[in-house]
């Protein structure tokens, strides 16, 4: 999938976990929207990968693309990382939240994800997209249409 279907994907995780719990609507959407982008930093093409050259360079190097960083063990490893230099749930949570999202949508891709890293196994959907095609923009609609009714949920009392 592509950034942008992450980061509305990051949106519309962030804001239902935000409708279904007491965290900082603010900061788990915020966090959310990081999480869902950080697991393609094994992938120089992508916007974190762009921005991070030299470590993108070094995680592709050493693990390749969509292996350890889409893995339920880099999840399990942020999880104790976060919670050991950030003291606030909200944001440790939307970052997992967006995380899993991530995983999730690349998982409906052709070329799955390594989630059981470092098992070989490609894990995926039976029925899978290729990035960029016509049925990402109708998973990319149709997650925007759930951003707009699950932040109208979260943040229609404030308007
Ligand atoms: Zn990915």
């Amino acid at each position: 999938m592509t950034g942008n279907t992450h980061i509305i994907g990051g949106l519309a995780a962030s804001l239902a976990f935000a409708q279904v719990s007491n965290y900082d609507p603010v900061l788990l959407v915020g966090a959310g929207v990081v999480g869902a982008i950080i697991p393609d930093i094994c992938h120089g093409g992508s916007k974190i990968g762009r921005k991070f050259k030299v470590l993108s360079k070094v995680i592709n190097t050493l693990f390749g693309h969509r292996s350890f960083t889409h893995s339920l063990l880099f999840l399990v490893l942020m999880a104790f990382l976060l919670n050991g230099f950030i003291n606030n749930d909200s944001i440790i949570l939307g970052f997992l939240v967006g995380m899993a999202s991530h995983y999730i949508l690349d998982m409906a891709t052709k070329n799955g994800i390594k989630l059981l890293y470092p098992l070989k196994i490609t894990v995926r959907f039976p029925v899978t997209t290729r990035t960029g095609g016509t049925v990402e923009y109708v998973v990319f609609a149709a997650l925007s249409v759930l951003t707009v009714y699950f932040g109208y949920g979260v943040f229609g009392k404030y308007i």
